[in-house]
């Protein structure tokens, strides 16, 4: 019988994408959470990642990253192992009950981007302090630098955590629903950031959960429910079709000709 595994990798995964996948299965339990998923992002792009509630957003990033395990699939950054590239990549998770009684500042969240530069004991200097302050200007948080994260409002405290991925100084952001809980003027400057950095030549992919605003913030899309759905450039891909494929019964039909409208 032929060994399909060895076809499989003689056809590599697109090595200019900043995030490819193929195949890629994860379950949590007897229960998959994603079913050989395919997609590929393009470089230097803003993409979304769209579908309901439970579709296994987060879990394909998660997975993507090598963050919980997979059951099958391939995985490609930049055409390489995630391990190889894990300092071009900056993550930031959906915004948990994370408990910020721990006495940190502002300052000090987005030092921690800077270790994987720095290494962990080396000393901080001067200038990883001024570089931290920069990012945090960034986002319209230097004013808050020596403040205690726990005493950030929310969209505050995502700005700070988006300074912390800058500071990195990445090329792929992976952003789980960062627009979630935050205020008008948060989200403003969240996505004025994100497409500084795409001018700058930067990948940016985010699970995003406002179907109103992803043609307005995005060029490429992947519909996800368990499976992919579809995935391409907005302007064609984010459909009414494609949309009810996803969403199902979970959109009326009147909601779906108007958002995919927006698209077209
Ligand atoms: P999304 O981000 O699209 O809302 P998730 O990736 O968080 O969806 O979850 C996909 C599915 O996997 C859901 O049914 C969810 O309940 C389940 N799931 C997520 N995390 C876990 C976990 N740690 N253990 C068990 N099931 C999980
Ligand atoms: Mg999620």
């Amino acid at each position: 019988m032929a060994d399909l595994s060895v076809i499989e990798s003689q056809t590599p995964l697109d090595p200019a994408s900043p995030l490819a996948v193929r195949g890629l299965t994860v379950s949590y339990g007897e229960k998959p959470a994603l079913f050989s998923l395919d997609a590929s992002f393009p470089a230097g792009k803003m993409s979304a990642i769209v579908g309901p509630n439970g579709a296994g957003k987060s879990t394909f990033l998660k997975a993507a990253l090598g963050l919980i395990p997979k059951v099958s699939g391939e995985v490609s950054v930049f055409g390489r192992e995630v391990d190889r590239v894990r300092d071009r990549i900056a993550y930031l998770p959906q915004r948990a009950s994370v408990d910020w009684d721990f006495p940190t500042t502002a300052r000090d969240v987005v030092l921690m981007g800077l270790y994987g530069q720095v290494g962990l004991w080396r000393r901080i200097t001067g200038q990883h302090k001024a570089h931290a302050l920069a990012c945090l200007d960034r986002v319209g948080m230097a004013d808050f630098a020596d403040r205690q994260i726990g005493q950030l409002s929310g969209g505050q405290q995502q700005r700070v955590f988006l300074a912390r991925a800058l500071a990195q100084g990445a090329d792929l952001f992976l952003l789980d629903e960062p627009f979630a809980g935050v205020d008008a003027a948060t989200e403003a400057a969240i996505i004025d950031v994100l497409k500084s950095l795409q001018a700058e030549g930067r990948s940016v992919i985010a699970v995003h959960h406002d179907l109103s605003t992803v043609a307005e913030y995005f060029d490429h899309v992947l519909l996800v429910n368990l499976r992919r759905i579809a995935e391409g450039p907005v302007a064609t891909t984010f459909t009414a079709d494609t949309l009810a494929d996803a969403y199902g019964g979970r959109l009326g039909a009147v909601q779906i000709e108007a958002l995919a409208l927006q698209g077209a």
